[in-house]
């Protein structure tokens, strides 16, 4: 019998890395697949903040894959996907998290996977009770049946909490060597990783993106609102993980970057949006997102002004970039108990 292949959906996390290696050890080809929804936590806010600089720069699904010594294949689902984000079947977690929606259509694309590539099944992380939205004993049933993956989708950390998959029924793999983990206790895993010999691995916080994050979740919600509709493109998800979102007026919304890094990002959006920084003194540079009058320019510079280092000046001079023409604002900072409120994750 030529040996069987299964397809493992890495995150980047713990459990994903787990139970391929659990099905890596029973003698089975596995390879990775991840998924790029372009609201990944990973290698973008930690490369760009400079404050981030001790945390590893590291892109997690391929460090996972590198540990495991698999091959990874990251595919690029951002145009689909955008359609589980606005409209996902079974709602949305705490946030703007579709998850239930989001591990169907990942499991249903490795499922399209396996057929092209000739695997034989799917494996994920996935925990009974480790997740309050997509991992629950009811919700795992659901995952299954309507990404059309069936019996074909084996969750080796708590299969032996599930009813038996066809890898098992066909003894691709024993049962035995799967395990029964639920709840949201940690421990099983840290010690599995312990007997793998795994020391350092990712511990995502909330969830492996940032549709998890409030303070991410209410922009995208703000964004919509102030465009009068819910879409979205890559660089406004971007943008989102990035400086301090600032709304004055229900017409424009600034990004002011906090620091070096921020602002070097934000400098390649530039030609895209109106901006401003500090001249007199050193200070942010603000995109300015939304059609602005005279006077709303004035606000956005006292707003910049007020992050600057003459937050504490009788003036501060503001260059302004709009449409091509440059200008010069003279403003006072606005003080600190008037600046309306910012997000920021
Ligand atoms: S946290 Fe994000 S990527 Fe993970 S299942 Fe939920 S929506 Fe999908």
């Amino acid at each position: 019998m030529s040996q069987r292949k299964a397809v493992a959906l890495i995150s980047g996390g713990l459990d994903s890395m787990l139970a391929a290696k659990v099905i890596q050890d029973q003698g089975i080809h596995v390879e990775g697949i991840n998924f790029y929804t372009g609201f990944c936590v990973e290698g973008h806010t930690h490369a760009i903040r400079k404050k981030d600089k001790i945390k590893p720069k590291r892109n997690n699904a391929l460090w996972t894959a590198e540990q495991l010594g698999i091959k990874l294949h990251i595919v690029d689902i951002i145009e689909e996907y955008k359609d589980i984000v606005l409209n996902p079947k079974h709602g949305y977690g705490a946030h703007l998290n579709p998850c239930l929606d989001c591990k169907i259509f990942m499991v249903s694309k490795a499922k399209q996977w396996i057929a092209e590539n000739n695997f034989d099944f799917i494996i994920t992380g996935e925990v009974i009770g480790q997740r309050p939205m997509s991992q629950r004993r009811e919700t795992m049933p659901i995952v299954s049946r309507e990404s059309g993956a069936d019996d074909l989708l084996l969750r080796p950390l708590c299969a032996k909490n599930l009813p038996e998959t066809r890898p098992e029924l066909e003894g691709w793999v024993k049962r035995d060597g799967l395990h029964d983990f639920s709840g949201r206790t940690r421990k099983p895993q840290m010690a599995l990783a312990e007997s793998f010999g795994f020391k350092d691995y990712a511990q995502p916080a909330g969830g492996c993106c940032f549709l998890t994050d409030e303070a991410y979740s209410d922009k995208l919600a703000d964004l919509w609102e102030a465009r009068g509709k819910r879409q979205y493109e890559l660089d406004d998800i971007m943008l989102l993980k990035v400086g301090r979102h600032i709304r004055p007026k229900s017409n424009f919304k600034l990004i002011v970057a906090r620091e070096e890094g921020e602002a070097r990002f934000l400098e390649g959006y530039k030609k895209t949006y109106a901006h401003m920084s500090p001249e007199s003194h050193r200070g942010p540079l603000t995109l300015i997102d939304g059609e602005v009058s005279e006077e709303d320019l004035i606000l956005a510079a006292q707003i910049t002004a007020r992050y600057s280092q003459g937050r504490e000046a009788d003036q501060v001079t503001v260059k302004v970039v709009q449409n091509g023409e440059v200008k010069q604002l003279d403003v006072t900072p606005m003080p600190a108990h008037k600046l309306p409120t910012e997000w920021h994750v």
